[in-house]
């Protein structure tokens, strides 16, 4: 990003005296915790904040200051009025239309200014400013860009804590590839500047399952499914699992990266059965990218982890991912070293016919 057009979204902001901020449909943490940080520090800056979703967040997120006061889309007239009245509306950690929700046509086509904030690749062309970098750690870093570029003095406890959240969540807990010494750098200022207690705040997130959510994700492992030698792992959700175990579908969180853990295993799925079709997660290690598959499937995401919906059952999307998995990936072929090479067969029946002489 040009330091120009850094100036003009920060005038954009500095001028604003009300700002909508959304996020994307199922939001998870580096979308809420980039809402949280960038609204509660709007508000700091006296302007009128709405943070307005088309969904609501994951239980884990509760305890964020400021969550319960993200308001549901629900086409109200207050609503629909406040889209209208924004002087700027951000869009964050999500670049496309579809994914905003409901809303998402209200945005794109009302007269408020549009604001994307967010590390997606290929962003929709039809936002009037962007604060965009695909090759950052998570939305929440660039939320921090945002600060430091305006006044790094306002972020409280509150503010660190949502965008802490939000790169841990995004970074696997600080360990995927985009995770850089600068970055580092960065998320250590925030701790600083919130005295931030980092392991509560992992333990908020990540040490609330329910004892349902771990029966959950024993019917889970059950199924794994291997293909490709191996390279393939595959795992559902059933509707059955999740009304037998009684826990939520966030429970799953972290799942599709498990199967990535498995040794041999390049591209992880994992998909989930609902009422109108199948939701496939993609993952990938570092050279396989699912970005074009998820595509395929009418979905989209980041090189290594991606996502789709398709209306479809659960049986005839495994169906269709093993027919069209060899065109997106491409698997080695199996070990070939229990049959024989050419040159040893070859070497044996020059024996055979040395020995047919004799
Ligand atoms: P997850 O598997 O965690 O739901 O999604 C992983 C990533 O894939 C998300 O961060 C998001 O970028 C992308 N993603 C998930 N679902 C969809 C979808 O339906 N459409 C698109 N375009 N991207 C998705
Ligand atoms: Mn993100």
């Amino acid at each position: 990003m040009s330091e120009a057009s850094k100036a003009v979204v920060l005038n954009a902001l500095t001028r604003a005296k009300s700002v909508v901020i959304s996020v994307h449909t199922r939001p998870d943490g580096d979308a809420i915790g980039s809402q949280l940080g960038l609204g509660l520090f709007l508000e700091k800056k006296g302007i009128d904040v709405l943070m307005l979703n088309a969904d609501p967040h994951p239980y884990n997120l509760d305890w964020l200051p400021g969550s319960d006061r993200i308001v549901i889309y629900d086409g109200s007239l207050e609503q629909v009025r406040a889209l209208a009245d924004a002087d700027v509306i951000v869009i964050a950690d999500t670049n496309a239309v579809h994914r905003i929700g409901d809303h998402g046509t209200l945005v794109k086509d009302g007269k408020a200014t549009t604001l994307l904030v967010d590390h997606h690749p290929d962003p929709e062309g039809w936002f009037d400013l962007t604060w965009h970098r695909d090759s950052a750690s998570s939305t929440g870093e660039l939320v921090y860009e945002i600060l430091a570029e305006w006044d790094i003095q306002a972020m409280d406890q509150a503010i660190a804590a949502s965008l802490y959240t939000a790169i841990m969540t995004d970074t696997g807990s600080f360990r995927y590839s985009n995770v850089t010494p600068d970055l580092h750098r960065r998320v250590a200022d925030i701790i600083e500047r919130g005295q931030l207690d980092v392991a509560a705040i992992h333990a908020e997130v990540y040490d609330k399952r329910s004892s349902g959510g771990i029966r959950l994700m024993g019917r889970i492992l059950d199924t794994l499914d291997l293909r490709f030698d191996g390279q393939l792992g595959m795992m559902s959700v059933t509707r059955a699992a999740l009304a037998d175990t009684g826990a939520s579908v966030e429970e799953t969180e972290g799942i599709a990266n498990q199967i990535l853990s498995i040794e041999g295993v390049r591209v992880a799925l994992l998909l989930t059965e609902t009422e109108r079709g199948t939701k496939i997660s993609f993952r990938s290690k570092a050279d396989d990218h699912v970005h074009g598959w998820a595509r395929f499937f009418g979905g989209g995401g980041h090189r290594n982890a991606s996502g789709a919906f398709v209306h479809k059952s659960l049986e005839e999307t495994v169906r269709q991912i093993v027919d069209s998995a060899p065109r997106y990936i491409s698997f080695n072929e199996p070990d070939s070293s229990d049959s024989l090479s050419a040159e040893d067969e070859d070497y044996l029946s020059a024996l055979l016919e040395m020995k047919n002489k004799n």
